[in-house]
Formats: C-alpha cells, sequence, structure tokens
C-alpha cells in the first residue's frame, strides 16, 4: 500500500551529519548540527547534570508514574522563573501559565497549535532567514506563515530598518516570531535599544510576541543578560509566549527537556488557557516525559548546584567567544581577502560565514568540513586543533 511513496529529502540540518557519518576521511570535521563539542571534539555532559542524576537513581522513593499532562510543576515554575526572573511582576500576579514540552521545538509546536486554536489572528511572521524548522512546525500547527526583514547580507548585521517595515505594515494582531537571543542561523541579535524599539512597535499595533528562547545563557554566558529581550516585554504588563530549551544551556539535548510559558493578563486568564493547553497536549502525546525535567528541576530549586551549573555554562559561552576569536585570527594572518569582522561580532553558537552553496560544497569535497549550504558554522563543533585546517579552508574557497 505504500508503493507510491517518493523518498523524501533529508533535513537539511541533519542531512550534514548523515553525509558526515558516511565520510571515511581521518580529518573531517562536522560544523553542521548545533550541539557543543569540548576542545577534543566530544559530546559533553555537564558535571552538574552527572551528579543529579546519580541523586535520582539513589533515591529509591521515586517511581516512574505518569506525571501530569502539563508536566512537573517544580519544573513549570522554575522554568518560568528563569527566564521572566524572580521579581518578575507576570510571576507574581499569577498570570504566567507553563507547561512542560518536548524540548524547543515541541514547546513551537503546542504554542502554534493553540494558537492555531483559540487566537484570533493566524498569521505568524518570522524573520528572514530564520531555524529552518520554524516555517514547518508552525504550517502543520495551522498558522500561516509569512516573514519580515532582518538579515542584511551586504553589512552581515541586522536590517532593522527592513525589521521595522516589515512589521509595521502587518496586519494588527499578527503574532511575530522572535529569537529571544543568538539568532540562528544568524547570530545577529538587536542591541537593547533596537528591542526597545521593536517593543514598542509590537505594542503599539498590537501584535503578539512569541519568542523562541534556545540559547539562554549560551550567547553572553550569563543567564539573566540573556533573557533581558523577553523581560523587556513582560515589563509592560503585555501578553507574550516563550518556548524554551535546555537542550543547549544544560547539554540535554536528547532528553527533550523544554517549557511553553503565556503570559496573561490575569491570573484567571492564565488558568483557563493552561485548561485548554491540556487539551492541546493530551491527544499529541498525553504528557511529557520525566527524567529531564526532573534533572532541571533539581538544579534550577537548589542554589549550589545552580551555581554550578553556570559556571559549566559560562565556560561553554566562553570557549565558542575564544574560536571567533582564533578563526577571525586564523584567516588574518593568511591574509584571507574579505572582511570576517562578523566573526567575533556574531553572538552564540553560530557564525553565519557569508560563504556560498557552491563554496560549502568546495569545502565539503576538499577539505571534508561540513556545514549547511546557506554557509552557517557552528562555533562550539570548532577547537584549537580544527580551526588551521578550517581557515585552510574558508582561505581556499574564496581565493578561486
Ligand atoms: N529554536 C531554535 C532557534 C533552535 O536553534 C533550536 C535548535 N536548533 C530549537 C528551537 C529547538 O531545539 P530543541 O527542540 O532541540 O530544543
Amino acid at each position: 500500500v505504500f508503493n507510491h511513496l517518493v523518498r523524501a529529502p533529508e533535513d537539511p540540518i541533519l542531512g550534514v551529519t548523515v553525509a558526515y557519518n558516511k565520510d571515511p576521511s581521518p580529518v573531517k570535521l562536522n560544523l553542521g548540527v548545533g550541539a557543543y563539542r569540548t576542545e577534543e571534539g566530544k559530546p559533553l555532559v555537564l558535571n552538574v547534570v552527572r551528579r543529579v542524576e546519580q541523586q535520582l537513581i539513589n533515591d529509591v522513593s521515586r517511581n516512574k508514574e505518569y506525571i501530569p499532562i502539563v508536566g512537573l510543576a517544580d519544573f513549570n515554575k522554575l522554568s518560568a522563573k528563569l527566564i521572566f526572573g524572580a521579581d518578575s511582576p507576570a510571576i507574581q500576579d499569577n498570570r504566567v501559565t507553563t507547561v512542560q514540552c518536548l524540548s524547543g521545538t515541541g514547546s513551537l509546536r503546542v504554542g502554534g497549535e493553540f494558537l492555531a486554536k483559540h487566537y484570533h489572528q493566524r498569521t505568524i511572521y518570522l524573520p528572514t532567514p530564520t531555524w529552518g524548522n520554524h516555517p514547518k512546525v508552525f504550517n502543520l500547527a495551522g498558522l500561516s506563515v509569512k516573514t519580515y526583514r532582518y538579515y542584511a547580507p551586504a553589512t552581515r548585521g541586522l536590517d532593522f530598518q527592513g525589521l521595522l517595515e516589515d512589521l509595521g505594515s502587518a496586519p494588527s494582531g499578527s503574532i511575530v516570531l522572535l529569537h529571544a537571543c543568538a539568532h540562528n542561523p544568524t547570530g545577529v541579535d538587536p542591541t537593547l535599544e533596537q528591542w526597545e524599539q521593536i517593543r514598542l512597535l509590537i505594542r503599539s499595533k498590537a501584535l503578539l510576541p512569541f519568542f523562541d528562547s534556545a540559547y539562554q545563557g549560551f550567547a553572553s554566558g550569563s543567564l539573566d543578560a540573556d533573557a533581558q529581550p523577553v523581560r523587556l516585554f513582560v515589563a509592560d504588563g503585555g501578553e507574550l509566549l516563550v518556548a524554551q530549551s535546555y537542550a543547549k544551556n544544560l547539554g540535554l539535548y536528547g532528553e527533550r527537556v523544554g517549557a511553553l510559558s503565556i503570559v496573561c493578563k490575569s491570573a484567571d486568564v492564565a488558568s483557563r488557557v493552561e485548561s485548554q493547553l491540556k487539551l492541546v497536549i493530551r491527544p499529541m502525546y498525553s504528557s511529557p516525559p520525566i527524567h529531564g525535567a526532573s534533572i532541571v528541576a533539581a538544579i534550577l530549586k537548589d542554589r549550589d548546584l545552580f551555581n554550578d551549573w553556570t559556571i559549566e555554562l559560562k565556560a561553554m559561552a566562553d570557549r565558542i567567544i575564544n574560536m571567533r576569536q582564533e578563526l577571525f585570527d586564523a584567516l588574518r594572518s593568511r591574509g584571507t581577502p574579505g572582511d570576517w569582522s562578523h566573526i567575533i561580532k556574531q553572538i552564540g553558537m553560530f557564525t553565519f560565514t557569508g560563504l556560498n552553496a557552491e563554496q560549502v560544497s568546495f569545502m565539503t569535497k576538499e577539505y571534508h568540513i561540513y556545514m549547511t549550504s546557506d554557509g552557517r558554522i557552528s562555533m562550539a563543533g570548532l577547537s584549537s586543533k580544527t580551526v588551521p585546517l578550517l581557515a585552510d579552508a574558508i582561505h581556499a574557497a574564496v581565493a578561486r
């Protein structure tokens, strides 16, 4: 009965790893997927995570019963506190509802389905470019996807004027997806002053902000600093949604742990919103998994564990920032044509190199370096050992 099926294309991001795995070269380098690697190129489980997992295993009072549809209560409360801040007026007024979801992607999907069902405007505006999964997630959730200008290739920076124009002409009430920090794939974020202007525009047009926070703490090394744009919007008392992921900042990629928060106008509305979120989640996957959220809740709850986490998180962020400097220096010392200062200016896990698809495919073929065809490289996959190889490859690709 499935004979008619044509083979589906690989996911453009995950497909990079499939191609990498097939390459027998001993020097091959995967800069495609956004996952942190150590200086030795190995995946990292944070010490604080290992310690909490040991405690959880040794605690015989724990069981594996289903958790509620909306997830672990502690996890939800602490996740809201992490993104909004302990003294957030929305939390104090009980105007926030938070539900545990399957990492960032699941949180976006649940939020998208909720909006498609209950919000009066079904159009969501995404930045150009954006994470490749965004349009698919929101389309399948039942929203119609439009775009707003974000990145200016000429300056390799923010197209702030274009952004203001496009959001300024969006129909009132439209949903706007905003990357909370460390924009993927460009590494280009608005300044806080620009965020303030974006906020004024969004509120004056009654647009609905939906923040995607996949990199809190990963951009600057500070959890609070990276949450500033979200907190700016919460402070004005308006409504918003936030999808949080613990994949990157706690290295819990495969545990699929995240949260969707919806900030409402009153505690009463928030509790009705939560009741409707349950109806979205129940037929989708019934209830979320227990393990990852238990790890996160334990860390967020305990001052010492939390402190240890921030130290390890800062070390990851600093290593990425160092890689930016090393790559920039390596290109400069080779005299590679072009201005590469965007490598040190951009923020977060990725550098949007400006290399085109043809140059990327040359680097893959000749240097066994793998990345997405838009020229995005994961700085977290780079080490002092592999920087010279990447710099050689970029130099050769540009000089061709
Ligand atoms: N949003 C953005 C911008 C991302 O870069 C990612 C991960 N690449 C996600 C959401 C979702 O990641 P996850 O589902 O693994 O939390």
